[in-house]
């Protein structure tokens, strides 16, 4: 029974060391598999180059005569590369990515050439009917198409020449993840472009930037095979916690054990081949896990190269003989895993506006767009809130772990004593006298570098960083193209609002730009005050503030999800015109459709465990008990009780968990079955939360009490303690 474990576990141990080859420099072999600004000058006409330069910074259209020099460059180049097939490289709604390879080959009459056309560059039709779309292509018959996205280069990944493409319904409606990114994308350089002319007239194009921190834990692979739970939902549903776990902090920035540093190695040669900027890697908090960070880039590109990244990480995994757990919270009882997303804009002049600069007017640039973010953060929490919700997230967000659900502003004192002084800026138009005192003694007194970073325990879910913000709630699953959506959606929105109400004061009421800049913020600081919060961002007394702040906390996914159909949520897109109502209402049947199969795997998955694995198993270990406690009799006779006492309290006690894990598992059964016959996707998400799920700790509970009551000889379940310290 216990067979699959110990060898497992044998595997382990007989591990070779893998070999891996470094470049001497990884500066020399860059962004060699990608299509790039070099690649591109050196394999298509000077026309060609500009065509594309032109789409990527001014989204212009890319004409057919074009795209045919562009496709056969680009073929050349692959096949130089010793590619022999392309694909469209999308990211669907079912959060990973999808690919469909086709050969360059093709058959003529006399023969056979390689061939890569512009029709096939620019459009494709893959079989899509698979993916989800929540009821988009039912509703108007219509088939997909994905369509190239020349702001993200072409790279080639083993053979294959992939090109990064959006994938729309024929009717125009986006199914997947990267469409209204881009739309996003394309609203806030256009609001923040009107805001920044303001400060600086030479500000034509701004781009938001992204640096996310990928978490992960690596468990090795045959270990990971052996627990059904993992290999079917990508987490432990039981398991006892380990003796050691993480409480003696000896893991978080110690030295990297070797297997997972040569992984490392390997992956970020990788990484340097498909042009992703890797930069820092170290241990994270708990045991086996760690975390990997890029060099920011730009949002599209930044998004494009995780995805691509985690892909990767399990390739790459699988030749270490790792699983990579890109999963919230594999384990009970040590750290999840998140995302952080690093967010801020860059303008094409070089600006970082989110970085406080060396005289007082950039100092007010800075605190414009800074103070807006945080306006849009408070009047939209709700909505940043959903775009995190999955219900693997839930673990992290709501449970035991910071960040909370409850999204807040962490700004640091410095800045919480400019935001202060402001707010007591006087109404109407400012003397010379209160604008020299304004400038000097509090805009110009903003260090360009803060130093003051005292969030130190991390807990808050939004904060400002000293030069960028760093959504902190992301899960170490997403794909960024959601939090990044709304994020630069919501901003825009507010920098939009920001320049109607300054342009206003400048017209009506005659103020001088400063005067009105200074007006509009002193009013955002006191309307937003709400969402700003300094103190430890987790735990009851702070869920009793944020309830009389108003602020919402929705502590799991159904929940946290109904923002994303408000009325608000749809003006706001629809306004935009980043979303349609029926690509909102898509998308929210398609997330709540998923966290209902979720937790249904989830729980089918425990109740064959608990049923199959471990009642079984404790079974056997009563018998033994049993047999024992016999032949004490035998030999004893009546005076066996005082030396069977034990085994036969053990014996009960094992009864008693039997009797309740079977007990609960029939009657998460039977809440499945109906949950099951609840039509309505939403409704059945949240019967799936409140009714399913809760049974999952009481199983779990007995489940692990088991662990700890029978021969460890025969549970045949991996333990914590080899999962998380067999490396
Ligand atoms: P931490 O203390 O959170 O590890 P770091 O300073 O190491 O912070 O940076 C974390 C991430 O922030 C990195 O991915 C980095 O690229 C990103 N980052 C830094 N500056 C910016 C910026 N201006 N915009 C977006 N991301 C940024
Ligand atoms: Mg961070």
């Amino acid at each position: 029974m216990s067979t699959l474990r110990f060898h497992a576990i044998k595997e382990t141990f007989n591990r070779p060391v893998i070999d891996v080859q470094e470049p001497a420099r990884r500066s020399a072999i860059f962004g060699q598999n990608v299509f790039n600004d070099a690649a591109m000058r050196q394999y298509l006409t000077k026309d060609s180059f500009r065509c594309i330069q032109d789409a990527v910074l001014n989204g212009s259209k890319i004409d057919r005569n074009v795209a045919d020099h562009i496709s056969t460059g680009m073929k050349e180049w692959a096949i130089s590369k010793g590619a022999t097939h392309y694909t469209h490289w999308f990211q669907p709604l079912t959060g990973s990515t999808a690919e469909k390879h086709d050969a360059f080959f093709e058959t003529t009459e006399d023969g056979a050439i390689e061939k890569f056309g512009g029709g096939q560059l620019v459009q494709q039709e893959p079989d899509a009917s698979s993916f989800p779309n929540g009821g988009i292509r039912n509703t108007f018959e219509a088939r997909g198409y994905t369509a190239w996205d020349p702001t993200s280069p072409a790279f080639i990944y083993g053979t294959t020449l992939c090109i990064p493409t959006v994938f729309v319904a024929y009717t125009g409606e986006a199914l997947d993840n990267k469409t209204p990114l881009l739309r996003a994308l394309q609203s806030i350089d256009k609001a923040a472009v009107d805001v920044a002319k303001y400060f600086d007239k030479n500000v034509t194009k701004i781009h938001p930037t992204l640096g996310w921190e990928q978490e992960y834990f690596l468990i090795d692979k045959a270990l990971a095979k052996s627990r059904p739970d993992i290999n079917l939902t990508g987490r432990t549903l039981l398991g006892h916690a380990s003796a050691k776990g993480q409480q003696l902090d000896d893991h978080y920035f110690g030295s990297i054990p070797k297997r997972a540093l040569d992984y490392m190695r390997d992956l970020e040669t990788e990484c340097m081949l498909l042009g992703i900027p890797v930069k820092t890697r170290h241990n994270e908090v708990a045991p086996n896990q760690f975390e990997l960070a890029p060099i920011f880039e730009e949002t599209n590109l930044a998004v494009d190269h995780n995805s691509l990244l985690m892909d990767v990480m399990t390739k790459v995994g699988d030749r270490h003989n790792f699983k990579v757990l890109f999963h919230e919270k594999p384990f009970a009882g040590v750290n999840g895993s998140g995302k952080h997303n690093n967010w801020s804009l860059a303008t094409n002049t070089g600006i970082n506006l989110l970085s406080p600069g060396s005289t007082p007017m950039k100092n007010l640039q800075f605190l414009t767009f800074f103070i807006n973010t945080i306006k849009a953060v408070n009047e939209y929490e709700e909505l940043l809130r959903s775009a995190i919700a999955g219900a693997s997230n839930d673990h992290r967000l709501g449970a035991n772990e910071a960040p909370p659900a409850i999204i807040s502003v962490f700004i640091g004192s410095q800045l919480t004593n400019v935001l202060d002084a402001l707010e007591k800026v006087k109404n109407g138009k400012l003397s010379p006298e209160d604008k020299t005192d304004l400038k000097l003694n509090v805009v110009g007194k903003i260090p360009e570098i803060l130093l003051d970073n005292t969030d130190r325990n991390r807990t808050s879910p939004f904060a400002f960083t000293g030069n960028k913000f760093e959504f902190r709630a992301v899960g170490s699953t997403a794909n960024c193209a959601k939090p990044m959506t709304v994020l630069n959606a919501i901003v825009a929105k507010q920098l939009i609002e920001f320049k109607a109400q300054v342009d206003s004061l400048i017209k009506d009421k005659k103020m001088k730009k400063d005067d009105a800049i200074f007006n509009v913020l002193r009013e955002y600081i006191k309307d937003s005050k709400r969402i700003r919060f300094e103190g430890d961002g987790y735990g009851e007394a702070w869920e009793k503030e944020a309830k009389k702040r108003g602020l919402s906390n929705n502590k799991n996914t159904p929940e946290a999800l109904k923002e994303q159909v408000s009325k608000k949520t749809i003006k706001l897109y629809e306004d935009l015109g980043i979303m349609s109502k029926v690509e909102i209402e898509a998308r929210h049947e398609i997330e709540v459709e998923e966290y209902a199969m979720h937790i249904q795997i989830e729980g089918r998955v425990l109740g064959d465990i608990a049923r199959n694995h471990v009642i079984p198993t404790a079974i056997r270990y009563q018998n033994i008990l049993i047999e024992n406690v016999q032949g004490l009799k035998d030999i004893y006779g009546k005076n066996f009780k005082k030396l069977a006492g034990e085994q036969m309290r053990l014996i009960e006690e094992i009864s008693e968990h039997i009797e309740s894990i079977n007990k609960d598992t029939t009657a998460m059964i039977a809440a499945r079955k109906k949950a099951n016959q609840i039509t309505d996707s939403e409704k059945r998400a949240f019967e799936y939360c409140n009714k399913v799920k809760p049974f999952f700790d009481d199983i779990r509970y007995h489940c692990d009490k088991l662990e700890l009551l029978v021969d460890d000889e025969i549970w045949p379940l991996t333990k914590y303690r080899e999962l998380l310290f067999t490396v």
